[in-house]
């Protein structure tokens, strides 16, 4: 199995490049705000909660979201031959407890790949998308808040991954398939997929 988690700013391109790589590679997409929005449109109760925090532009407390990452994993695992993480982890003991429920399981996370993006190009990409796709939390001030969210919970984590030795910095600026080469050039260079 190979793992790979994708990482970045909302807006950043995690959703556009995890599309390209699921092609490429034929991995797993695990999208936990795609999951979380899935519950919110099903009007569960999960949705209920979620729709709570992401309306305000905050995270979803760890506990719950490390349920969610874990059964989504078990679930998916027996056609997976590999994973794309995105938008999880977000915080610290979200990555350790990704790590502990991988290894628990005989897994690892491979590569962490992170697509840095300037904070003006990321808010008017996220300006845009709303007005595309309607997403209720892609609006100025929701995004204002999910910035500094991602700056003071989220952003350490690209020291705790360069410290796993698995952090690879893709330049996210430009076009999407520069990007894409960028960043499977930064795979490729880390493990032989098959
Ligand atoms: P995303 O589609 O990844 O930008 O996620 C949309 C929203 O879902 C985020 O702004 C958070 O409110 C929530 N969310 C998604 N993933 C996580 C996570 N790993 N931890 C906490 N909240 C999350």
């Amino acid at each position: 199995m190979f793992n790979l988690v994708i990482f970045g700013a909302p807006g950043s391109g995690k959703g556009t490049q995890s599309e390209k790589l699921i092609d490429r590679y034929g991995l797993t997409h695990i999208s936990t705000g795609d999951v979380l929005r899935k519950e919110i449109a099903a009007g569960s109760e999960l949705g209920k909660i979620a729709d709570s925090y992401i309306s305000k532009g905050q995270l979803i407390p760890d506990d719950l979201m490390v349920d969610i990452l874990a059964s989504e994993f078990d679930r998916l695992r027996p056609e997976s031959k590999g994973f794309i993480f995105d938008g999880f982890p977000r915080t610290i003991p979200q990555a350790e407890a990704l790590k502990k429920m991988l290894e628990e399981r005989g897994e690892e996370v491979h590569s962490v790949i992170g697509l840095e993006v300037a904070d003006e190009e990321l808010m008017e990409r996220l300006i845009k998308r709303g007005a595309d796709s309607g997403r209720s939390d892609d609006n100025p001030e929701t995004i204002g808040k999910r910035l500094k969210v991602y700056h003071s919970t989220t952003s350490p984590l690209r020291d705790y991954y360069t410290a796993e030795g698995t952090y690879r910095a893709i330049q996210g600026s430009g076009r999407v398939d520069e990007i894409f080469s960028r960043i499977t050039e930064a795979i490729e260079s880390q493990a032989v997929l098959n």
